[in-house]
């Protein structure tokens, strides 16, 4: 269940949001930027950033899952990758949350294979205490403290998704 208050509210997710993109927009002028929405958790703030990103861009996106309700399997499985040639391009991977750094990790591997101009790493949310593997994040909406949270994109066995505010969530007991 959902326990109290949001941890960010629409509003505060909007405007960190803007910030983010702002930073984004003065860093790709004049570069060919290719963002890639991890999904299915990033659809939400994918969405919400690329409307805020004010130069061109084209998108694409990868599917992969390594979760089973709270847990990691640790065995990070992609169902849809990247299209075509990216040796042309400057990569932005949105992701929406960051714990182990396990998936990321993995994605971030196996993207670097396809020689893109340039490989940065937007994440919404970094649980930063749960690392295991250093991924570099280049652009991080906030960090929050060691605990599962669902909303915004996010999910409790596949619920929760369209809750357009995040909030900490506890399993029944
Ligand atoms: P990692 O491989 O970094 O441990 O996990 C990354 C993925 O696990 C995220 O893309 C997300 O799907 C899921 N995940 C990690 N922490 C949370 C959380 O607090 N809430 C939800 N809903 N998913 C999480």
């Amino acid at each position: 269940m959902i326990t109290g208050k949001p941890l960010f509210t629409a509003e505060q997710i909007q405007s960190r949001v803007k910030e983010l993109a702002k930073d984004i927009s003065d860093y790709y002028k004049k570069k060919d930027l290719l963002a890639v929405g991890i999904l299915k958790g990033a659809f939400m703030f994918f969405s919400d950033i690329v409307r805020q990103i004010e130069i061109p861009l084209t998108v694409d996106f990868i599917i992969a899952t390594s979760y089973i309700k709270t847990q990691t399997t640790g065995d990070v499985k992609v169902f849809y990758d990247i299209r075509g040639d990216v040796s042309d391009k400057h990569i932005l991977l949105i992701e929406d949350i960051v714990d182990t750094g396990v998936t990321l990790n993995h994605i971030r591997e196996r993207v670097l294979t396809r020689n893109p101009k340039s490989l940065r790493i937007c994440a919404f949310l970094d649980k930063r205490e749960r690392r295991i593997v250093d991924v570099p994040l280049d652009y991080i909406g906030y960090t929050i403290p060691n605990e599962f949270v669902v909303g915004y994109g996010l999910d409790y066995d596949n619920k929760y998704r369209n809750l357009p505010y995040i909030s900490i969530f506890k399993k029944k007991i």
